[in-house]
């Protein structure tokens, strides 16, 4: 492990920002930290840089208690979200910065900033000599990451810096910074509060609430298996059922009578057993339901209306609402059938399987 926080809590008077965290980051893996604003990302980055000392518990750098070190004195590096790049200064000037202030010759640096640019796809050529306030906010950001490379850091932490960014721009970096992380087999420690980006550039992930970690795994563990209805809605567009368990009509293991959504009686077949007057939240997929054809058959049916239709390039997405008034998303290829109208109304089905039952 090159990074471990070992019980970690930061108190600010009264107030826990951060409550007794654990978890560790292994060599060369892009760790982020996700979660919505005010639950403790940046409290917690800023312990983990050395910015901020822990209240209670420790961090460790490959098993030494770095607790008291400052940023300065530690192996590691920061891109925040600002960049903080010199804006008075070339974009080589800014890259060579952190090797001058290391001592190293000038043309060892002036290679190694050009190797760096290359890397990060800023010719040179064309890069070197540019002033800062002339380069985009796509460019700033990777003389900013060429920048923190040049340090030669164990490990480069980031402060939610794509945020500012535009979305397309954004998805090209996010992609990009995943790349160069591959590539030069660094550990990269994320901060943002966007799950969809934790899951396109992470190894792993630890989901954040109020000051501690709800769930820390892959982003593929993380989308099979949330932990709890908190993780699941966090993912997006998810369909998030209220059920509570009434009284069973047969005595079948988690099948039967449940009182679904909304407080009206639907026969629901649930993937585990409630107790009587138990709510939990029924996790489906959007893509996991289906439009029912006639005749044909799914562990649950229920009657929708469909309110809206969306195109989403390959996909098509519905917005549908059940006869008892609950709100549901659909998503289906577009090749799929559409769906069949009896009426105003269409059968829309889910099997088992692809459904799950989480804690509240
Ligand atoms: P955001 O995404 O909005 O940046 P965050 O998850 O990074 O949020 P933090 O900035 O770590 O959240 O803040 C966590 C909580 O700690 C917040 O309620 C914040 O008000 C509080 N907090 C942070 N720094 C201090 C401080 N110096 N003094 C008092 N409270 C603070």
């Amino acid at each position: 492990m090159i990074l471990e926080a070992a019980g970690v809590t930061k108190r600010f008077g009264a107030f826990t920002a951060v409550g007794n965290v654990s978890f560790s980051v292994r060599e060369g893996e892009f760790f982020t930290l996700v979660g919505p604003s005010g639950s403790g990302k940046t409290t917690l980055l800023r312990m983990l840089v050395g910015m901020e000392k822990p209240t209670e518990g420790d961090l460790l750098l490959r098993g030494k208690i770095i607790n008291a070190v400052p940023a300065n004195r530690r192996p590691t590096c920061m891109v925040f979200q600002s960049l903080a790049l010199f804006p008075h200064m070339s974009v080589g000037a800014n890259v060579e910065f952190p090797m001058e202030i290391a001592g190293r010759p000038p043309d060892e640096r002036r290679t190694r900033a050009w190797e760096l640019l290359a890397q990060l796809h800023l010719d040179p050529n064309r890069y070197y000599d540019k002033n800062i306030a002339q380069c985009s906010g796509g460019e700033r950001q990777r003389v900013a990451l060429a920048r923190a490379l040049a340090y030669d850091p164990e490990i480069i932490f980031f402060d939610e810096p794509l945020s500012a960014i535009d979305a397309r721009l954004r998805k090209f970096l996010q992609k990009e910074i995943k790349d160069i992380q591959r590539r030069t087999g660094k550990t990269f420690c994320y901060v943002t509060h966007s799950l969809e980006e934790a899951m396109v550039m992470s190894d792993r992930i630890a989901i954040l609430r109020a000051g501690k970690i709800e769930q820390i795994g892959t982003p593929s563990e993380i989308y099979a298996e949330p932990k709890n209805a908190f993780v699941a809605e966090f993912m997006g567009e998810v369909n998030l059922l209220p059920v509570t368990g009434c009284v069973p009509r047969d005595n079948a293991p988690g099948a039967g009578e449940w009182t679904a959504s909304l407080g009206k009686t639907l026969t629901l077949k649930l993937p585990s057993p409630l107790t009587v007057g138990e709510t939990r939240k029924l996790l489906i997929r959007p893509e996991s339901l289906r439009f029912l054809a006639e005749g044909e058959r799914a562990d649950n049916e229920i009657g929708v209306r469909i309110v809206n239709e969306f195109l989403l390039g390959s996909r098509t997405q519905y917005h549908v609402e059940a006869s008892n008034g609950a709100a549901l998303t659909v998503e289906r290829l577009r090749e799929d059938r559409p769906p069949e109208t009896g009426g105003n109304l269409s059968r829309l089905g889910w099997d088992l399987a692809d459904s799950q039952l989480l804690e509240t």
